[in-house]
């Protein structure tokens, strides 16, 4: 695994399928699905997380959730804009069927940083930090717009994330910060208290819905200062990145540096595939990675058989299509050297089906 950057890139996407299948399976399992259905028993409070692409940051591992409880939402440096017309119709779409089903929606907007340097921050707001949180800001109020002010039962919270530590920073409503890093696993006991003062306005099962995430937060930050101590933890970020994501689904990815991941919600998606051409390239070019070949992999994902997933389908297709004709036309040298895979992703099971 350590060395999967320096493989031929049949390997790279054999390894890749392998990948996703394990993923798959252990999201299937019997275990898996009796954790998932305890936990959505226990805890009402559907969470969706606005977040980087940047395969570090893995909020389940974090915060110690089964996975499949945190509706993700990935996109380069975390940007995302409500109003783009994708993105707005799919959390709207989101938040309205949890809403019907009487449970109460929380929006985790993040970004990360580094506290031992800055350059392991986030590349795409150029490892600025302050932008970075302007941004989330920007997007709570675009929240805010959309589900109201009153926070009763759509509520967007502001979460920074430390990625030496993989700590959570939780903003407070009147500016006021909860760093997870400066407490411990004994201090579990006083997050109640804590929240109170911080989110008052957060409606009470809703914060009893945020604690087992911060609870599980500082369960894993003290597993990561042990292996820190034994030196097992690697926090340098060397850009091998190989592939180019377009769509959703891409959990299973969580390696760092390995895939840049776009989500299909801005309208000018010209724009990051760019980038993301770019970046392979310059890996090639640098010998960071092998210049034998690089995967175009687009993926959409549907809820229901039939139609959806007939049209989900459509939409991996038209990606991957799209996706080619701006890489060929910025980058012809490198189009040449495209490996291009289409999947649909079944949200229930994560069974990842291959494209003929
Ligand atoms: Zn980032």
């Amino acid at each position: 695994m350590a060395d999967i950057y320096g493989r031929p890139i049949a390997e790279r996407i054999d390894w890749l399928v392998d990948l996703a299948n394990r993923h798959g399976e252990t999201f299937r399992s019997p275990d898996a699905w009796l954790a998932r259905q305890r936990y959505l028993a226990e805890h009402t409070t559907a969470v969706v997380v606005l977040k980087c692409m940047d395969g570090r940051i893995n909020l389940p591992i974090a915060t110690n959730t089964p996975p499949g409880i945190l509706m993700p939402f990935r996109n380069l440096g975390g940007i995302f804009d409500l109003g783009w017309p994708h993105l707005g119709e799919v959390l709207a779409h989101h938040v309205l069927r949890m809403v019907q089903t009487g449970r109460r929606v929380m929006i985790l907007i993040t970004y990360h940083w580094s506290k031992g340097d800055p350059k392991r921050g986030c590349a795409g707001f150029a490892f600025d930090t302050a932008a970075a949180i302007a941004h989330t800001h920007e997007i709570r109020r675009q929240v805010e717009h959309i589900f109201g002010t009153r926070h009763g039962t759509v509520y967007p919270l502001v979460c920074g994330f430390e990625t030496d530590e993989d700590a959570l920073v939780i903003h407070g409503t009147q500016g006021a910060l909860l760093d997870m890093a400066t407490l411990t696993p004994n201090d579990a006991a006083t997050l109640v208290p804590r929240l109170t003062e911080l989110l008052p306005d957060m409606p009470v099962p809703m914060r009893a819905d945020l604690l087992p995430l911060l609870r599980g937060n500082l369960q894993h930050i003290a597993k990561i200062r042990e292996q820190t101590k034994r030196n097992e933890r690697v926090l340098g970020v060397e850009h091998h990145e190989w592939m180019i994501c377009l769509g959703r689904g891409f959990d299973f990815l969580h390696t760092p540096n390995l895939a840049l991941i776009i989500g299909p919600y801005s309208p000018d998606l010209a724009d990051p595939l760019r980038k993301a051409a770019a970046i392979i390239a310059g890996n090639m070019q640098a010998g960071r990675i092998p210049d034998d070949g690089f995967l175009l992999l687009a993926s959409v994902p549907y809820d229901e058989i039939g139609v959806d997933r007939a049209r989900a389908e459509m939409k991996s297709r038209f990606l991957a299509n799209f996706a080619t004709e701006v890489i060929q036309n910025a980058f012809p040298a490198l189009a040449r050297k495209m490996t291009r895979r289409t999947a649909i992703l079944d949200w229930n099971s994560l069974l990842l089906e291959w494209l003929p």
